[in-house]
């Protein structure tokens, strides 16, 4: 009985994914620029097969057309490991490995929930196993990339440098992560030299790694940008030359301005006492606000810079990685077109899978969302993600009449 029950079960399963899967839309952003007006997307094998046409006869059709549909969002910055504890603290060190895992596994369908089917986390050992379950479908979760542990001026000279950036590649890693200057709970400035940055970077881009650098002041961003890493984190304090310079050599800037530091306020008391999460950590916050947004208004004038779209989210934001779309536009802005460009197809270049994920064209993942309104016309829509799909498997439809999903869900992460 058993095993006539599986066997029904895994033909139907197989006939599923075997056929087409039909998305009708009204309204198709491609994550390139362009808005394409009722128009079919036809998944097959779980990759885009086409946009428009006919759709094929033995479909399995949802319709969008109610929504407004994306590429699904990248996060560029991520740390979805990170959580609150059963008592509401940020790195318990007693908390049981068990409560921990689900957390984490929490947070993945949470960010899977709200549209983002790939983040960069950088970086936890964990994340590598994250990483592996959800790619193999066992756990619901965004694709994920992740540094490993990342290395700061303390991991060695520059010799010791490049040997941990080959043994970071050894050990499953997808980029390096690196800190190249202080928190912003401790100002910001720089903390690695020139030599050991050009070590770092140069090694890793030697072994066909990626380097995303942390960096607040600008002479630690200059510096990163001058030997050569991918991209800059945060830049609270970064200037029109340094923009400049970062624009010229092709540097990404991810700014993180519109969830890191508004959740650490929010959840204060979560995190207080925790390391530089006491007063003064949390004054610097507070004046970071400012700073951060006058930042991006800088950087936004500069119209060759790469501006790509990761939001640093920790403990309590996981879920919510869209609200820094709504600082960027509604706060900072930016058109939104160019910022969600920036969450799809450019992000998607900057982690070099711009042939894989971030646009809806024939040939790539069918990684696609469906907002509740228009986030182009009303920001808050970006926060509405009711139809997710990644790899062309459907993990999301809160549509009403619907088959998957449409359950109470609450936003708030812990
Ligand atoms: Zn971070």
């Amino acid at each position: 009985m058993k095993t006539v029950l599986l066997l029904t079960l895994s033909a139907a399963a197989l006939w599923a994914q075997d056929r087409p899967i039909v998305l009708k839309t009204s309204t198709l952003f491609d994550g390139k620029g362009k808005t394409l007006r009722n128009t079919i997307i036809v998944v097959e094998g779980g990759k885009i097969a086409r946009v428009g046409g006919a759709a094929p006869a033995n479909a399995i059709t949802y319709d969008l057309s109610a929504l407004t549909v994306s590429p699904g969002w990248i996060d560029t910055h991520s740390h979805v490991s990170y959580h609150f504890d059963n008592h509401d603290r940020f790195g318990a060190r007693d908390e049981p490995q068990p409560q921990a895992i689900l957390h984490m596994a929490d947070n993945l369908v949470r960010t899977l929930d709200a549209g983002f089917t790939t983040i960069q986390s950088p970086g936890a050992a964990v994340d590598k196993d994250l990483r592996d379950l959800t790619a193999r479908g066992i756990l619901p979760g965004p694709r994920i990339l992740t540094s490993l542990q990342p290395l700061t001026e303390t991991s060695g000279d520059p010799a010791k440098l490049r040997e941990l950036v080959r043994q970071r590649k050894e050990q499953g890693a997808d980029l390096i992560k690196i800190f190249a200057s202080k928190s912003i709970r401790e100002g910001g400035a720089i903390t690695m030299t020139q030599d050991q940055l050009d070590a770092a970077c140069g090694e890793a881009k030697t072994l066909g790694l990626r380097t995303i650098v942390h960096a607040h002041s600008a002479e630690s961003a200059k510096a990163a940008t001058l030997a050569g890493c991918t991209s800059i984190e945060h830049g609270a304090f970064v200037t029109d030359e340094v923009f400049d310079l970062m624009a010229k050599r092709g540097t990404y800037y991810d700014p993180n301005i519109g969830v890191v530091l508004q959740n650490y306020l929010e959840n204060k008391p979560k995190y207080f006492g925790v390391g530089n999460y006491n007063e003064e950590g949390f004054a610097y916050m507070e004046k970071g606000l400012a700073i951060t947004l006058d930042t991006f208004k800088k950087a936004l004038t500069h119209k060759d810079l790469k501006i790509i779209y990761g939001t640093d989210a920790t403990a309590g934001a996981h879920g919510q990685n869209y609200r820094e779309f709504i600082v960027r536009v509604h706060d900072g802005g930016q058109d939104p077109m160019a910022a969600l460009i920036s969450a799809t197809s450019l992000s998607a270049q900057s982690l070099n899978l711009g042939n894989e994920i971030g646009s809806i064209v024939p040939g790539m993942q069918a990684d696609i969302v469906g907002f509740d309104g228009n986030p182009l016309t009303d920001v808050t829509a970006s926060g509405r993600a009711v139809f997710v799909m990644k790899g062309g498997k459907v993990y999301e439809n809160e549509q009403p009449g619907s088959k998957v999903g449409y359950r109470p869900s609450s936003k708030g992460s812990r």
